[in-house]
């Protein structure tokens, strides 16, 4: 008896061990360090990049995951970063004076498969502000991109967790953390062109960018849906999570995702909508919904897992939206809300001294007729307001908190 119970104690002991060794590091400790004011908002090419870019690596190394980057799991690109607010920087052989570096993160799970699926986030921020920030406040800021976009790389990491465990995969999983992004693409870009993989067998790539604001209604904006003919139906199936999906067809987008449709890649991007915090220093980690965050990464991780033994997705190209878009003479003066899923088009916000503002609509009408032409989706608006002119007055129908009624709007 005397002996067995130390024999008990060194057991237990030596699993307690294994356990602090593969300690699991949550969502939010991911975005808590990652939107931090010590890594001064994540800029392209600064030192907080770097930290975020070291840290990203040794959650991936810690994971057991093989780096694929150019030198172990960092990809660096040189760029020339633009003077001009309405240039985007572009790519240079060789860094000089004027140029600056930014730093891919790359990890790669082989199991010597015949296709490979890339899932990715991107880890750059805004910095203090600059171009892009939507802050207007006299004394320059950290804008700490708790949404946009420590939430994806968050995700992107549980994600690899979870399928470096999966037993008799089909795929290969290449993961990467994005530099770059706000600055126009610039890492998706440069990896898109040089590949540490063979893009030839690539899947398809899942893209997260602001996925930390989940609303109350589980609406999830999907982009990419049309560039795979299997996407509707797969997302479909493995909505278990009951989320209220926005689809988007098109491949081409503000995000990482449309470096690889540009590639010829299927693509989805994940998206849980735009809020009064974005581009601003009030984009922080408490603010996120950690819960909706789980629930998207379980969505993401059964269409992964969903697709493992299918066939190789068919690439298709979808309808380049700025060409089908009608051209308009006049507008109502409104945002429309991108991630409202009824019937209509829901006003998010109103610009002041137009058409809309001064024919009283407001914030959550629901336009259902430009005069005798209904209106279901925003490809109805758009074709409907394209027949107008300036100087042209219609009735326009609207639900206001479930009650029709008419305003007279002149353009
Ligand atoms: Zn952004």
């Amino acid at each position: 008896m005397r002996l067995i119970l130390p024999l008990f104690l060194i057991v237990i002991l030596i699993s307690c061990q294994e356990k602090a060794e593969t300690k699991v590091v949550s969502l939010e400790e991911d975005v808590t360090f990652l939107a931090s004011d010590s890594l001064q908002g994540r800029a392209t090419g600064t030192q907080g990049e770097r930290i975020a870019a070291d840290y990203v690596a040794e959650r991936f190394e810690a994971m057991g995951l093989q780096g694929k980057g150019e030198a172990g799991y960092f990809q660096d690109f040189v760029f020339k970063p633009s003077t001009n607010p309405h240039q985007e920087a572009t790519f240079v052989e060789g860094a000089s004076d004027s140029t600056q570096t930014g730093r891919n993160v790359i990890a790669y799970i082989d199991n010597q498969a015949a296709k490979t699926v890339i899932i990715g986030a991107h880890f750059d921020h805004l910095g203090m502000g600059g171009q892009g920030s939507l802050y207007r406040g006299e004394v320059p800021a950290i804008h700490n991109g708790a949404d946009d976009n420590a939430s994806g790389v968050a995700v992107m990491l549980q994600l690899a967790g979870r399928l470096k465990k999966l037993e008799n995969a089909q795929s290969n999983f290449l993961f990467i953390g994005f530099s770059g992004e706000e600055l126009g693409l610039l890492g998706s870009n440069y990896f898109a062109k040089n590949p540490t993989i063979d893009l030839q067998k690539v899947n398809l790539m899942i893209n997260m960018d602001m996925v930390g604001r989940l609303n109350a209604e589980n609406t999830l904006a999907v982009h990419g849906v049309g560039t795979s003919p299997g996407f509707k139906q797969l997302l479909f199936a493995n909505n278990d999570q009951e989320f209220n999906i926005a689809e988007h067809e098109s491949g081409i987008g503000p995000s990482d995702h449309t470096s690889f449709y540009l590639a010829d890649v299927p693509v989805l991007h994940f998206f849980t909508g735009q809020h009064e915090d974005y581009h601003k220093p009030s984009d922080d980690s408490e603010k996120l919904n950690y819960e909706g965050m789980r629930k998207i990464e379980n969505y993401i991780f059964n269409i992964v897992t969903d697709l493992d033994d299918d066939a190789k997705l068919a690439f298709r190209k979808t309808k380049n939206e700025s060409e089908e878009t009608p051209r308009f003479k006049v507008g109502l003066g409104v945002v429309p809300d991108y991630l409202f899923t009824g019937e209509g088009m829901r006003i998010d916000g109103i610009s002041e001294d137009k058409p809309a503002q001064k024919a009283g609509l407001q914030k959550g009408d629901i336009v259902k007729k430009l005069g005798d032409q209904p209106i279901t989706d925003m490809m109805s608006y758009m074709k409907a307001l394209a027949t107008y002119s300036e100087g042209d007055s219609t009735l326009v129908t609207i639900e206001r908190e479930g009650a029709s009624m008419e305003v007279e709007v002149q353009f």
